[in-house]
């Protein structure tokens, strides 16, 4: 029996309208939801997301800034011009897009950015109080992945949850808030022995690594809850997972596709994290 797919496009669709329809009542109060976007560099990935991002916000009626800056950019500007955002009342989140150029520290300028504007949820602030379970904002994509477990009223708590990847960005925030959900989670990294010997035991996998179709369907419990988050691009141009999606589908309960899965839903959840961005904005101003 062939995995059922847990659909990204569908309820980022239906979140959105709840988005809008919230940033709507935002406006009328005077609090357009606003987010600013900042690229450097030419990196063609990070110039079609951060399109995707802007398309998104105007989409759902939010005010938005692109701000695209040259591959030479020197550190103290980017920096000056976060500063000048974080003062902007107009600009309730702020979104640096990664990598950035080497004479950039990311750390440096994830940390300028006010922590009430972080929308991402990358500020050390932010990750800090995640590990604590009280986080402003939680990183969009992990956010994402847990919105496609609710849609599915997934039981969380008490599952074996796996996540492989460790990053700072998806695998460690989402191994979090799936513990904060009630999960026994182990978390795999590059060096984990026996890899599939974890993977076998998960109810809920979620994979990170940006090692195409690295998972495949041998490797999973049958009936397991499937979220590949890995975005590869392939010699002939089409996109895949970090999970070998045709011989996944076939032992997984459900599946996310790829694209289609949780990309969609990492800008959807930006977009919330942003409208909330304003809505608290209202109640410190
Ligand atoms: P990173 O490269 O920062 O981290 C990759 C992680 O995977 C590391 O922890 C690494 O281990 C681990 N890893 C690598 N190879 C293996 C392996 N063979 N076995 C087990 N673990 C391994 O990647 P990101 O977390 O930033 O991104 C991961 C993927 O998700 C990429 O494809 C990226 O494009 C995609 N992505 C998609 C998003 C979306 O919206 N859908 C958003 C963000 C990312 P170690 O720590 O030991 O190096």
């Amino acid at each position: 029996m062939p995995a059922q797919l847990l659909d990204g496009i569908a309820l980022s669709k239906k979140l959105r309208a709840e988005i809008a329809a919230r940033g709507a009542i935002a406006t009328a109060k005077g609090l357009r939801p606003g987010l600013a976007v900042i690229i450097v560099g030419e990196n063609q990935a990070s110039q079609v997301y951060v399109r995707n991002k802007v398309k998104a916000c105007e989409d759902v009626g939010f005010h938005s800034v692109l701000e695209r800056y040259s591959e030479n950019l020197g550190e103290e500007e980017l920096l000056a011009r976060i500063a000048t955002l974080n003062a902007d009342p107009a600009i309730h989140g702020i979104l640096v897009q990664l990598p950035l150029p080497q004479q950039i520290l990311p750390n440096r300028v994830l940390e300028a950015i006010a922590p009430e504007k972080d929308v991402d949820g990358f500020h050390v602030a932010n990750a800090g109080a995640l590990m604590t379970g009280a986080p402003e904002f939680k990183p969009c994509t992990p956010y994402g992945c847990m919105k496609l477990l609710e849609s599915i009223e997934y039981p969380i708590r008490g599952a074996r949850a796996v996540v492989v990847g460790a990053s700072n960005i998806v695998g460690k925030p989402m191994a979090m808030l799936l513990l904060q959900s009630g999960a026994t989670v182990t978390i795999c990294n590059s060096k984990t022995r026996d890899l599939a010997h974890h993977t076998k035991d998960a109810d809920i996998l979620i994979v990170a690594t940006g090692k195409p179709k690295m998972i495949t369907g041998d490797m999973i419990k049958t009936g397991a809850v499937v979220i590949d988050v890995g975005i590869n691009r392939l010699p002939d141009g089409k996109l895949c997972g970090d999970v070998d999606f045709d011989t996944a589908k076939y032992v997984a309960g459900w599946i996310t596709p790829v694209p289609g899965g949780v990309g969609p839903m990492t800008i959807t959840m930006l977009l919330m994290n942003t409208l909330e961005a304003a809505e608290k904005s209202a109640k410190t101003t």
